[in-house]
């Protein structure tokens, strides 16, 4: 097994990371126009594909094409779904390239934008982010990514322009980096922000999702995003204190002001709603608070018990003997 923690002699300079979950529908558009693409750049490549645990046709799919072009093309093929960051992740062990480069396989990032990435990196940048230029998403997550995008600039130091786009390049020291981090539940993009010394940002097209259905469904978004601010702010945390900070300190103003009253005004039993409300209105934060807490003791569990991120059950690739020598 090659990890990306030795780069052989006979690595490529760019490995292309590619997870796929049931896209059977798009896999052979993907190939069509990612192939030549990279053929056409003349530099030494190879195409990690990563199947998250598909269930229809996109191993078969995958294994296809691994037979038409072994020498550039590798497969991961994972025993069980581990989602889409723990998928790349998994490509990023098997990468062997200097630059890393990932891509949605639904052809949402069109392939023809790579050398763009490249030109970045070949420029010294060690991270390329990605701008969508126009987005081709329902309307609903347009809003949501953008109230999410805002939200996440205000709690962590990521400059993201764009935090949904996947077509990014990652130099190789950022992925191990990245790698050695042994994190759960992560995001990748923000990641590799983090550790990356000279970061920069490309704009790129977006298209529609060529066939199939989106992976992701509010419910997933909405757990991305939590992951998102809990693994790398605990800004909401201290948030709380604030709040309990405030909280206490208006309460104590109304004990006080209650006694002061009761020893002028006598016994009064007035008021009763008005308790109700502020009580309510205490008990929301309260649970809201104990919900956010969850979020970081859950972060805390999954990471303690050390579980696998990601099992795989087979990989094609060449051997090196079998490999022609550049
Ligand atoms: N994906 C994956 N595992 C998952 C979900 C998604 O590997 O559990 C892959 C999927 O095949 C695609 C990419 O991640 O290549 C992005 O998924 P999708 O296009 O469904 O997300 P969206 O573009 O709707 O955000
Ligand atoms: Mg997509």
């Amino acid at each position: 097994m090659t990890t990306a923690n030795d780069q052989p002699a006979t690595a490529p300079e760019i490995s292309i990371v590619i997870p796929v979950y049931n896209e059977e529908a798009v896999l052979q558009k993907l190939f069509e126009r990612l192939y030549p693409v990279m053929d056409g750049l003349d530099r030494s490549y190879e195409v990690i594909f990563v199947d998250d645990g598909s269930r229809d046709r996109s191993p078969a799919l995958l294994r296809q094409m691994y037979q038409q072009r072994p020498d550039v093309t590798r497969v991961v093929l994972l025993r069980a779904n581990a989602g889409q960051h723990a998928a790349i992740l998994a490509g990023f062990e098997y990468a062997r390239g200097t630059y890393v480069i990932t891509l949605d396989a639904d052809l949402q990032n069109p392939p023809e934008e790579i050398p763009k990435l490249i030109a970045q990196m070949d420029a010294g940048h060690d991270y390329v982010g990605s701008i969508r230029r126009k987005r081709h998403d329902q309307k609903w997550r347009h809003y949501a990514s953008r109230a999410m995008n805002r939200l996440r600039r205000r709690i962590t130091n990521i400059v993201m322009t764009d935090q949904g786009c996947m077509l990014r390049g990652y130099h190789r020291d950022i992925v191990r980096a990245i790698l050695d981090s042994q994190e759960n539940h992560t995001f990748l993009p923000a990641l590799g922000y983090l550790y990356a010394g000279n970061p920069t940002e490309v704009v790129v097209e977006h298209e529609k999702r060529a066939a199939g259905e989106s992976k992701y469904s509010l419910f997933k978004l909405i757990h991305l995003n939590f992951d998102l601010m809990t693994s790398f702010s605990i800004v909401p945390l201290q948030l709380f204190s604030l709040v309990g900070i405030g909280v206490s300190l208006v309460s104590l103003a109304f004990v006080v002001f209650l006694v002061v009253r009761r020893l002028i005004v006598g016994p009064e039993a007035e008021g009763v709603f008005t308790l109700f409300a502020i009580s309510f209105f205490v008990m929301g934060i309260l649970l809201l608070a104990v919900g956010i807490l969850g979020e970081y003791v859950g972060r805390i569990y999954v990471q303690v018990r050390h579980r696998p991120r990601f099992l795989v059950a087979t990989v094609l690739e060449q051997r090196p003997e079998e490999r022609k020598e550049p």
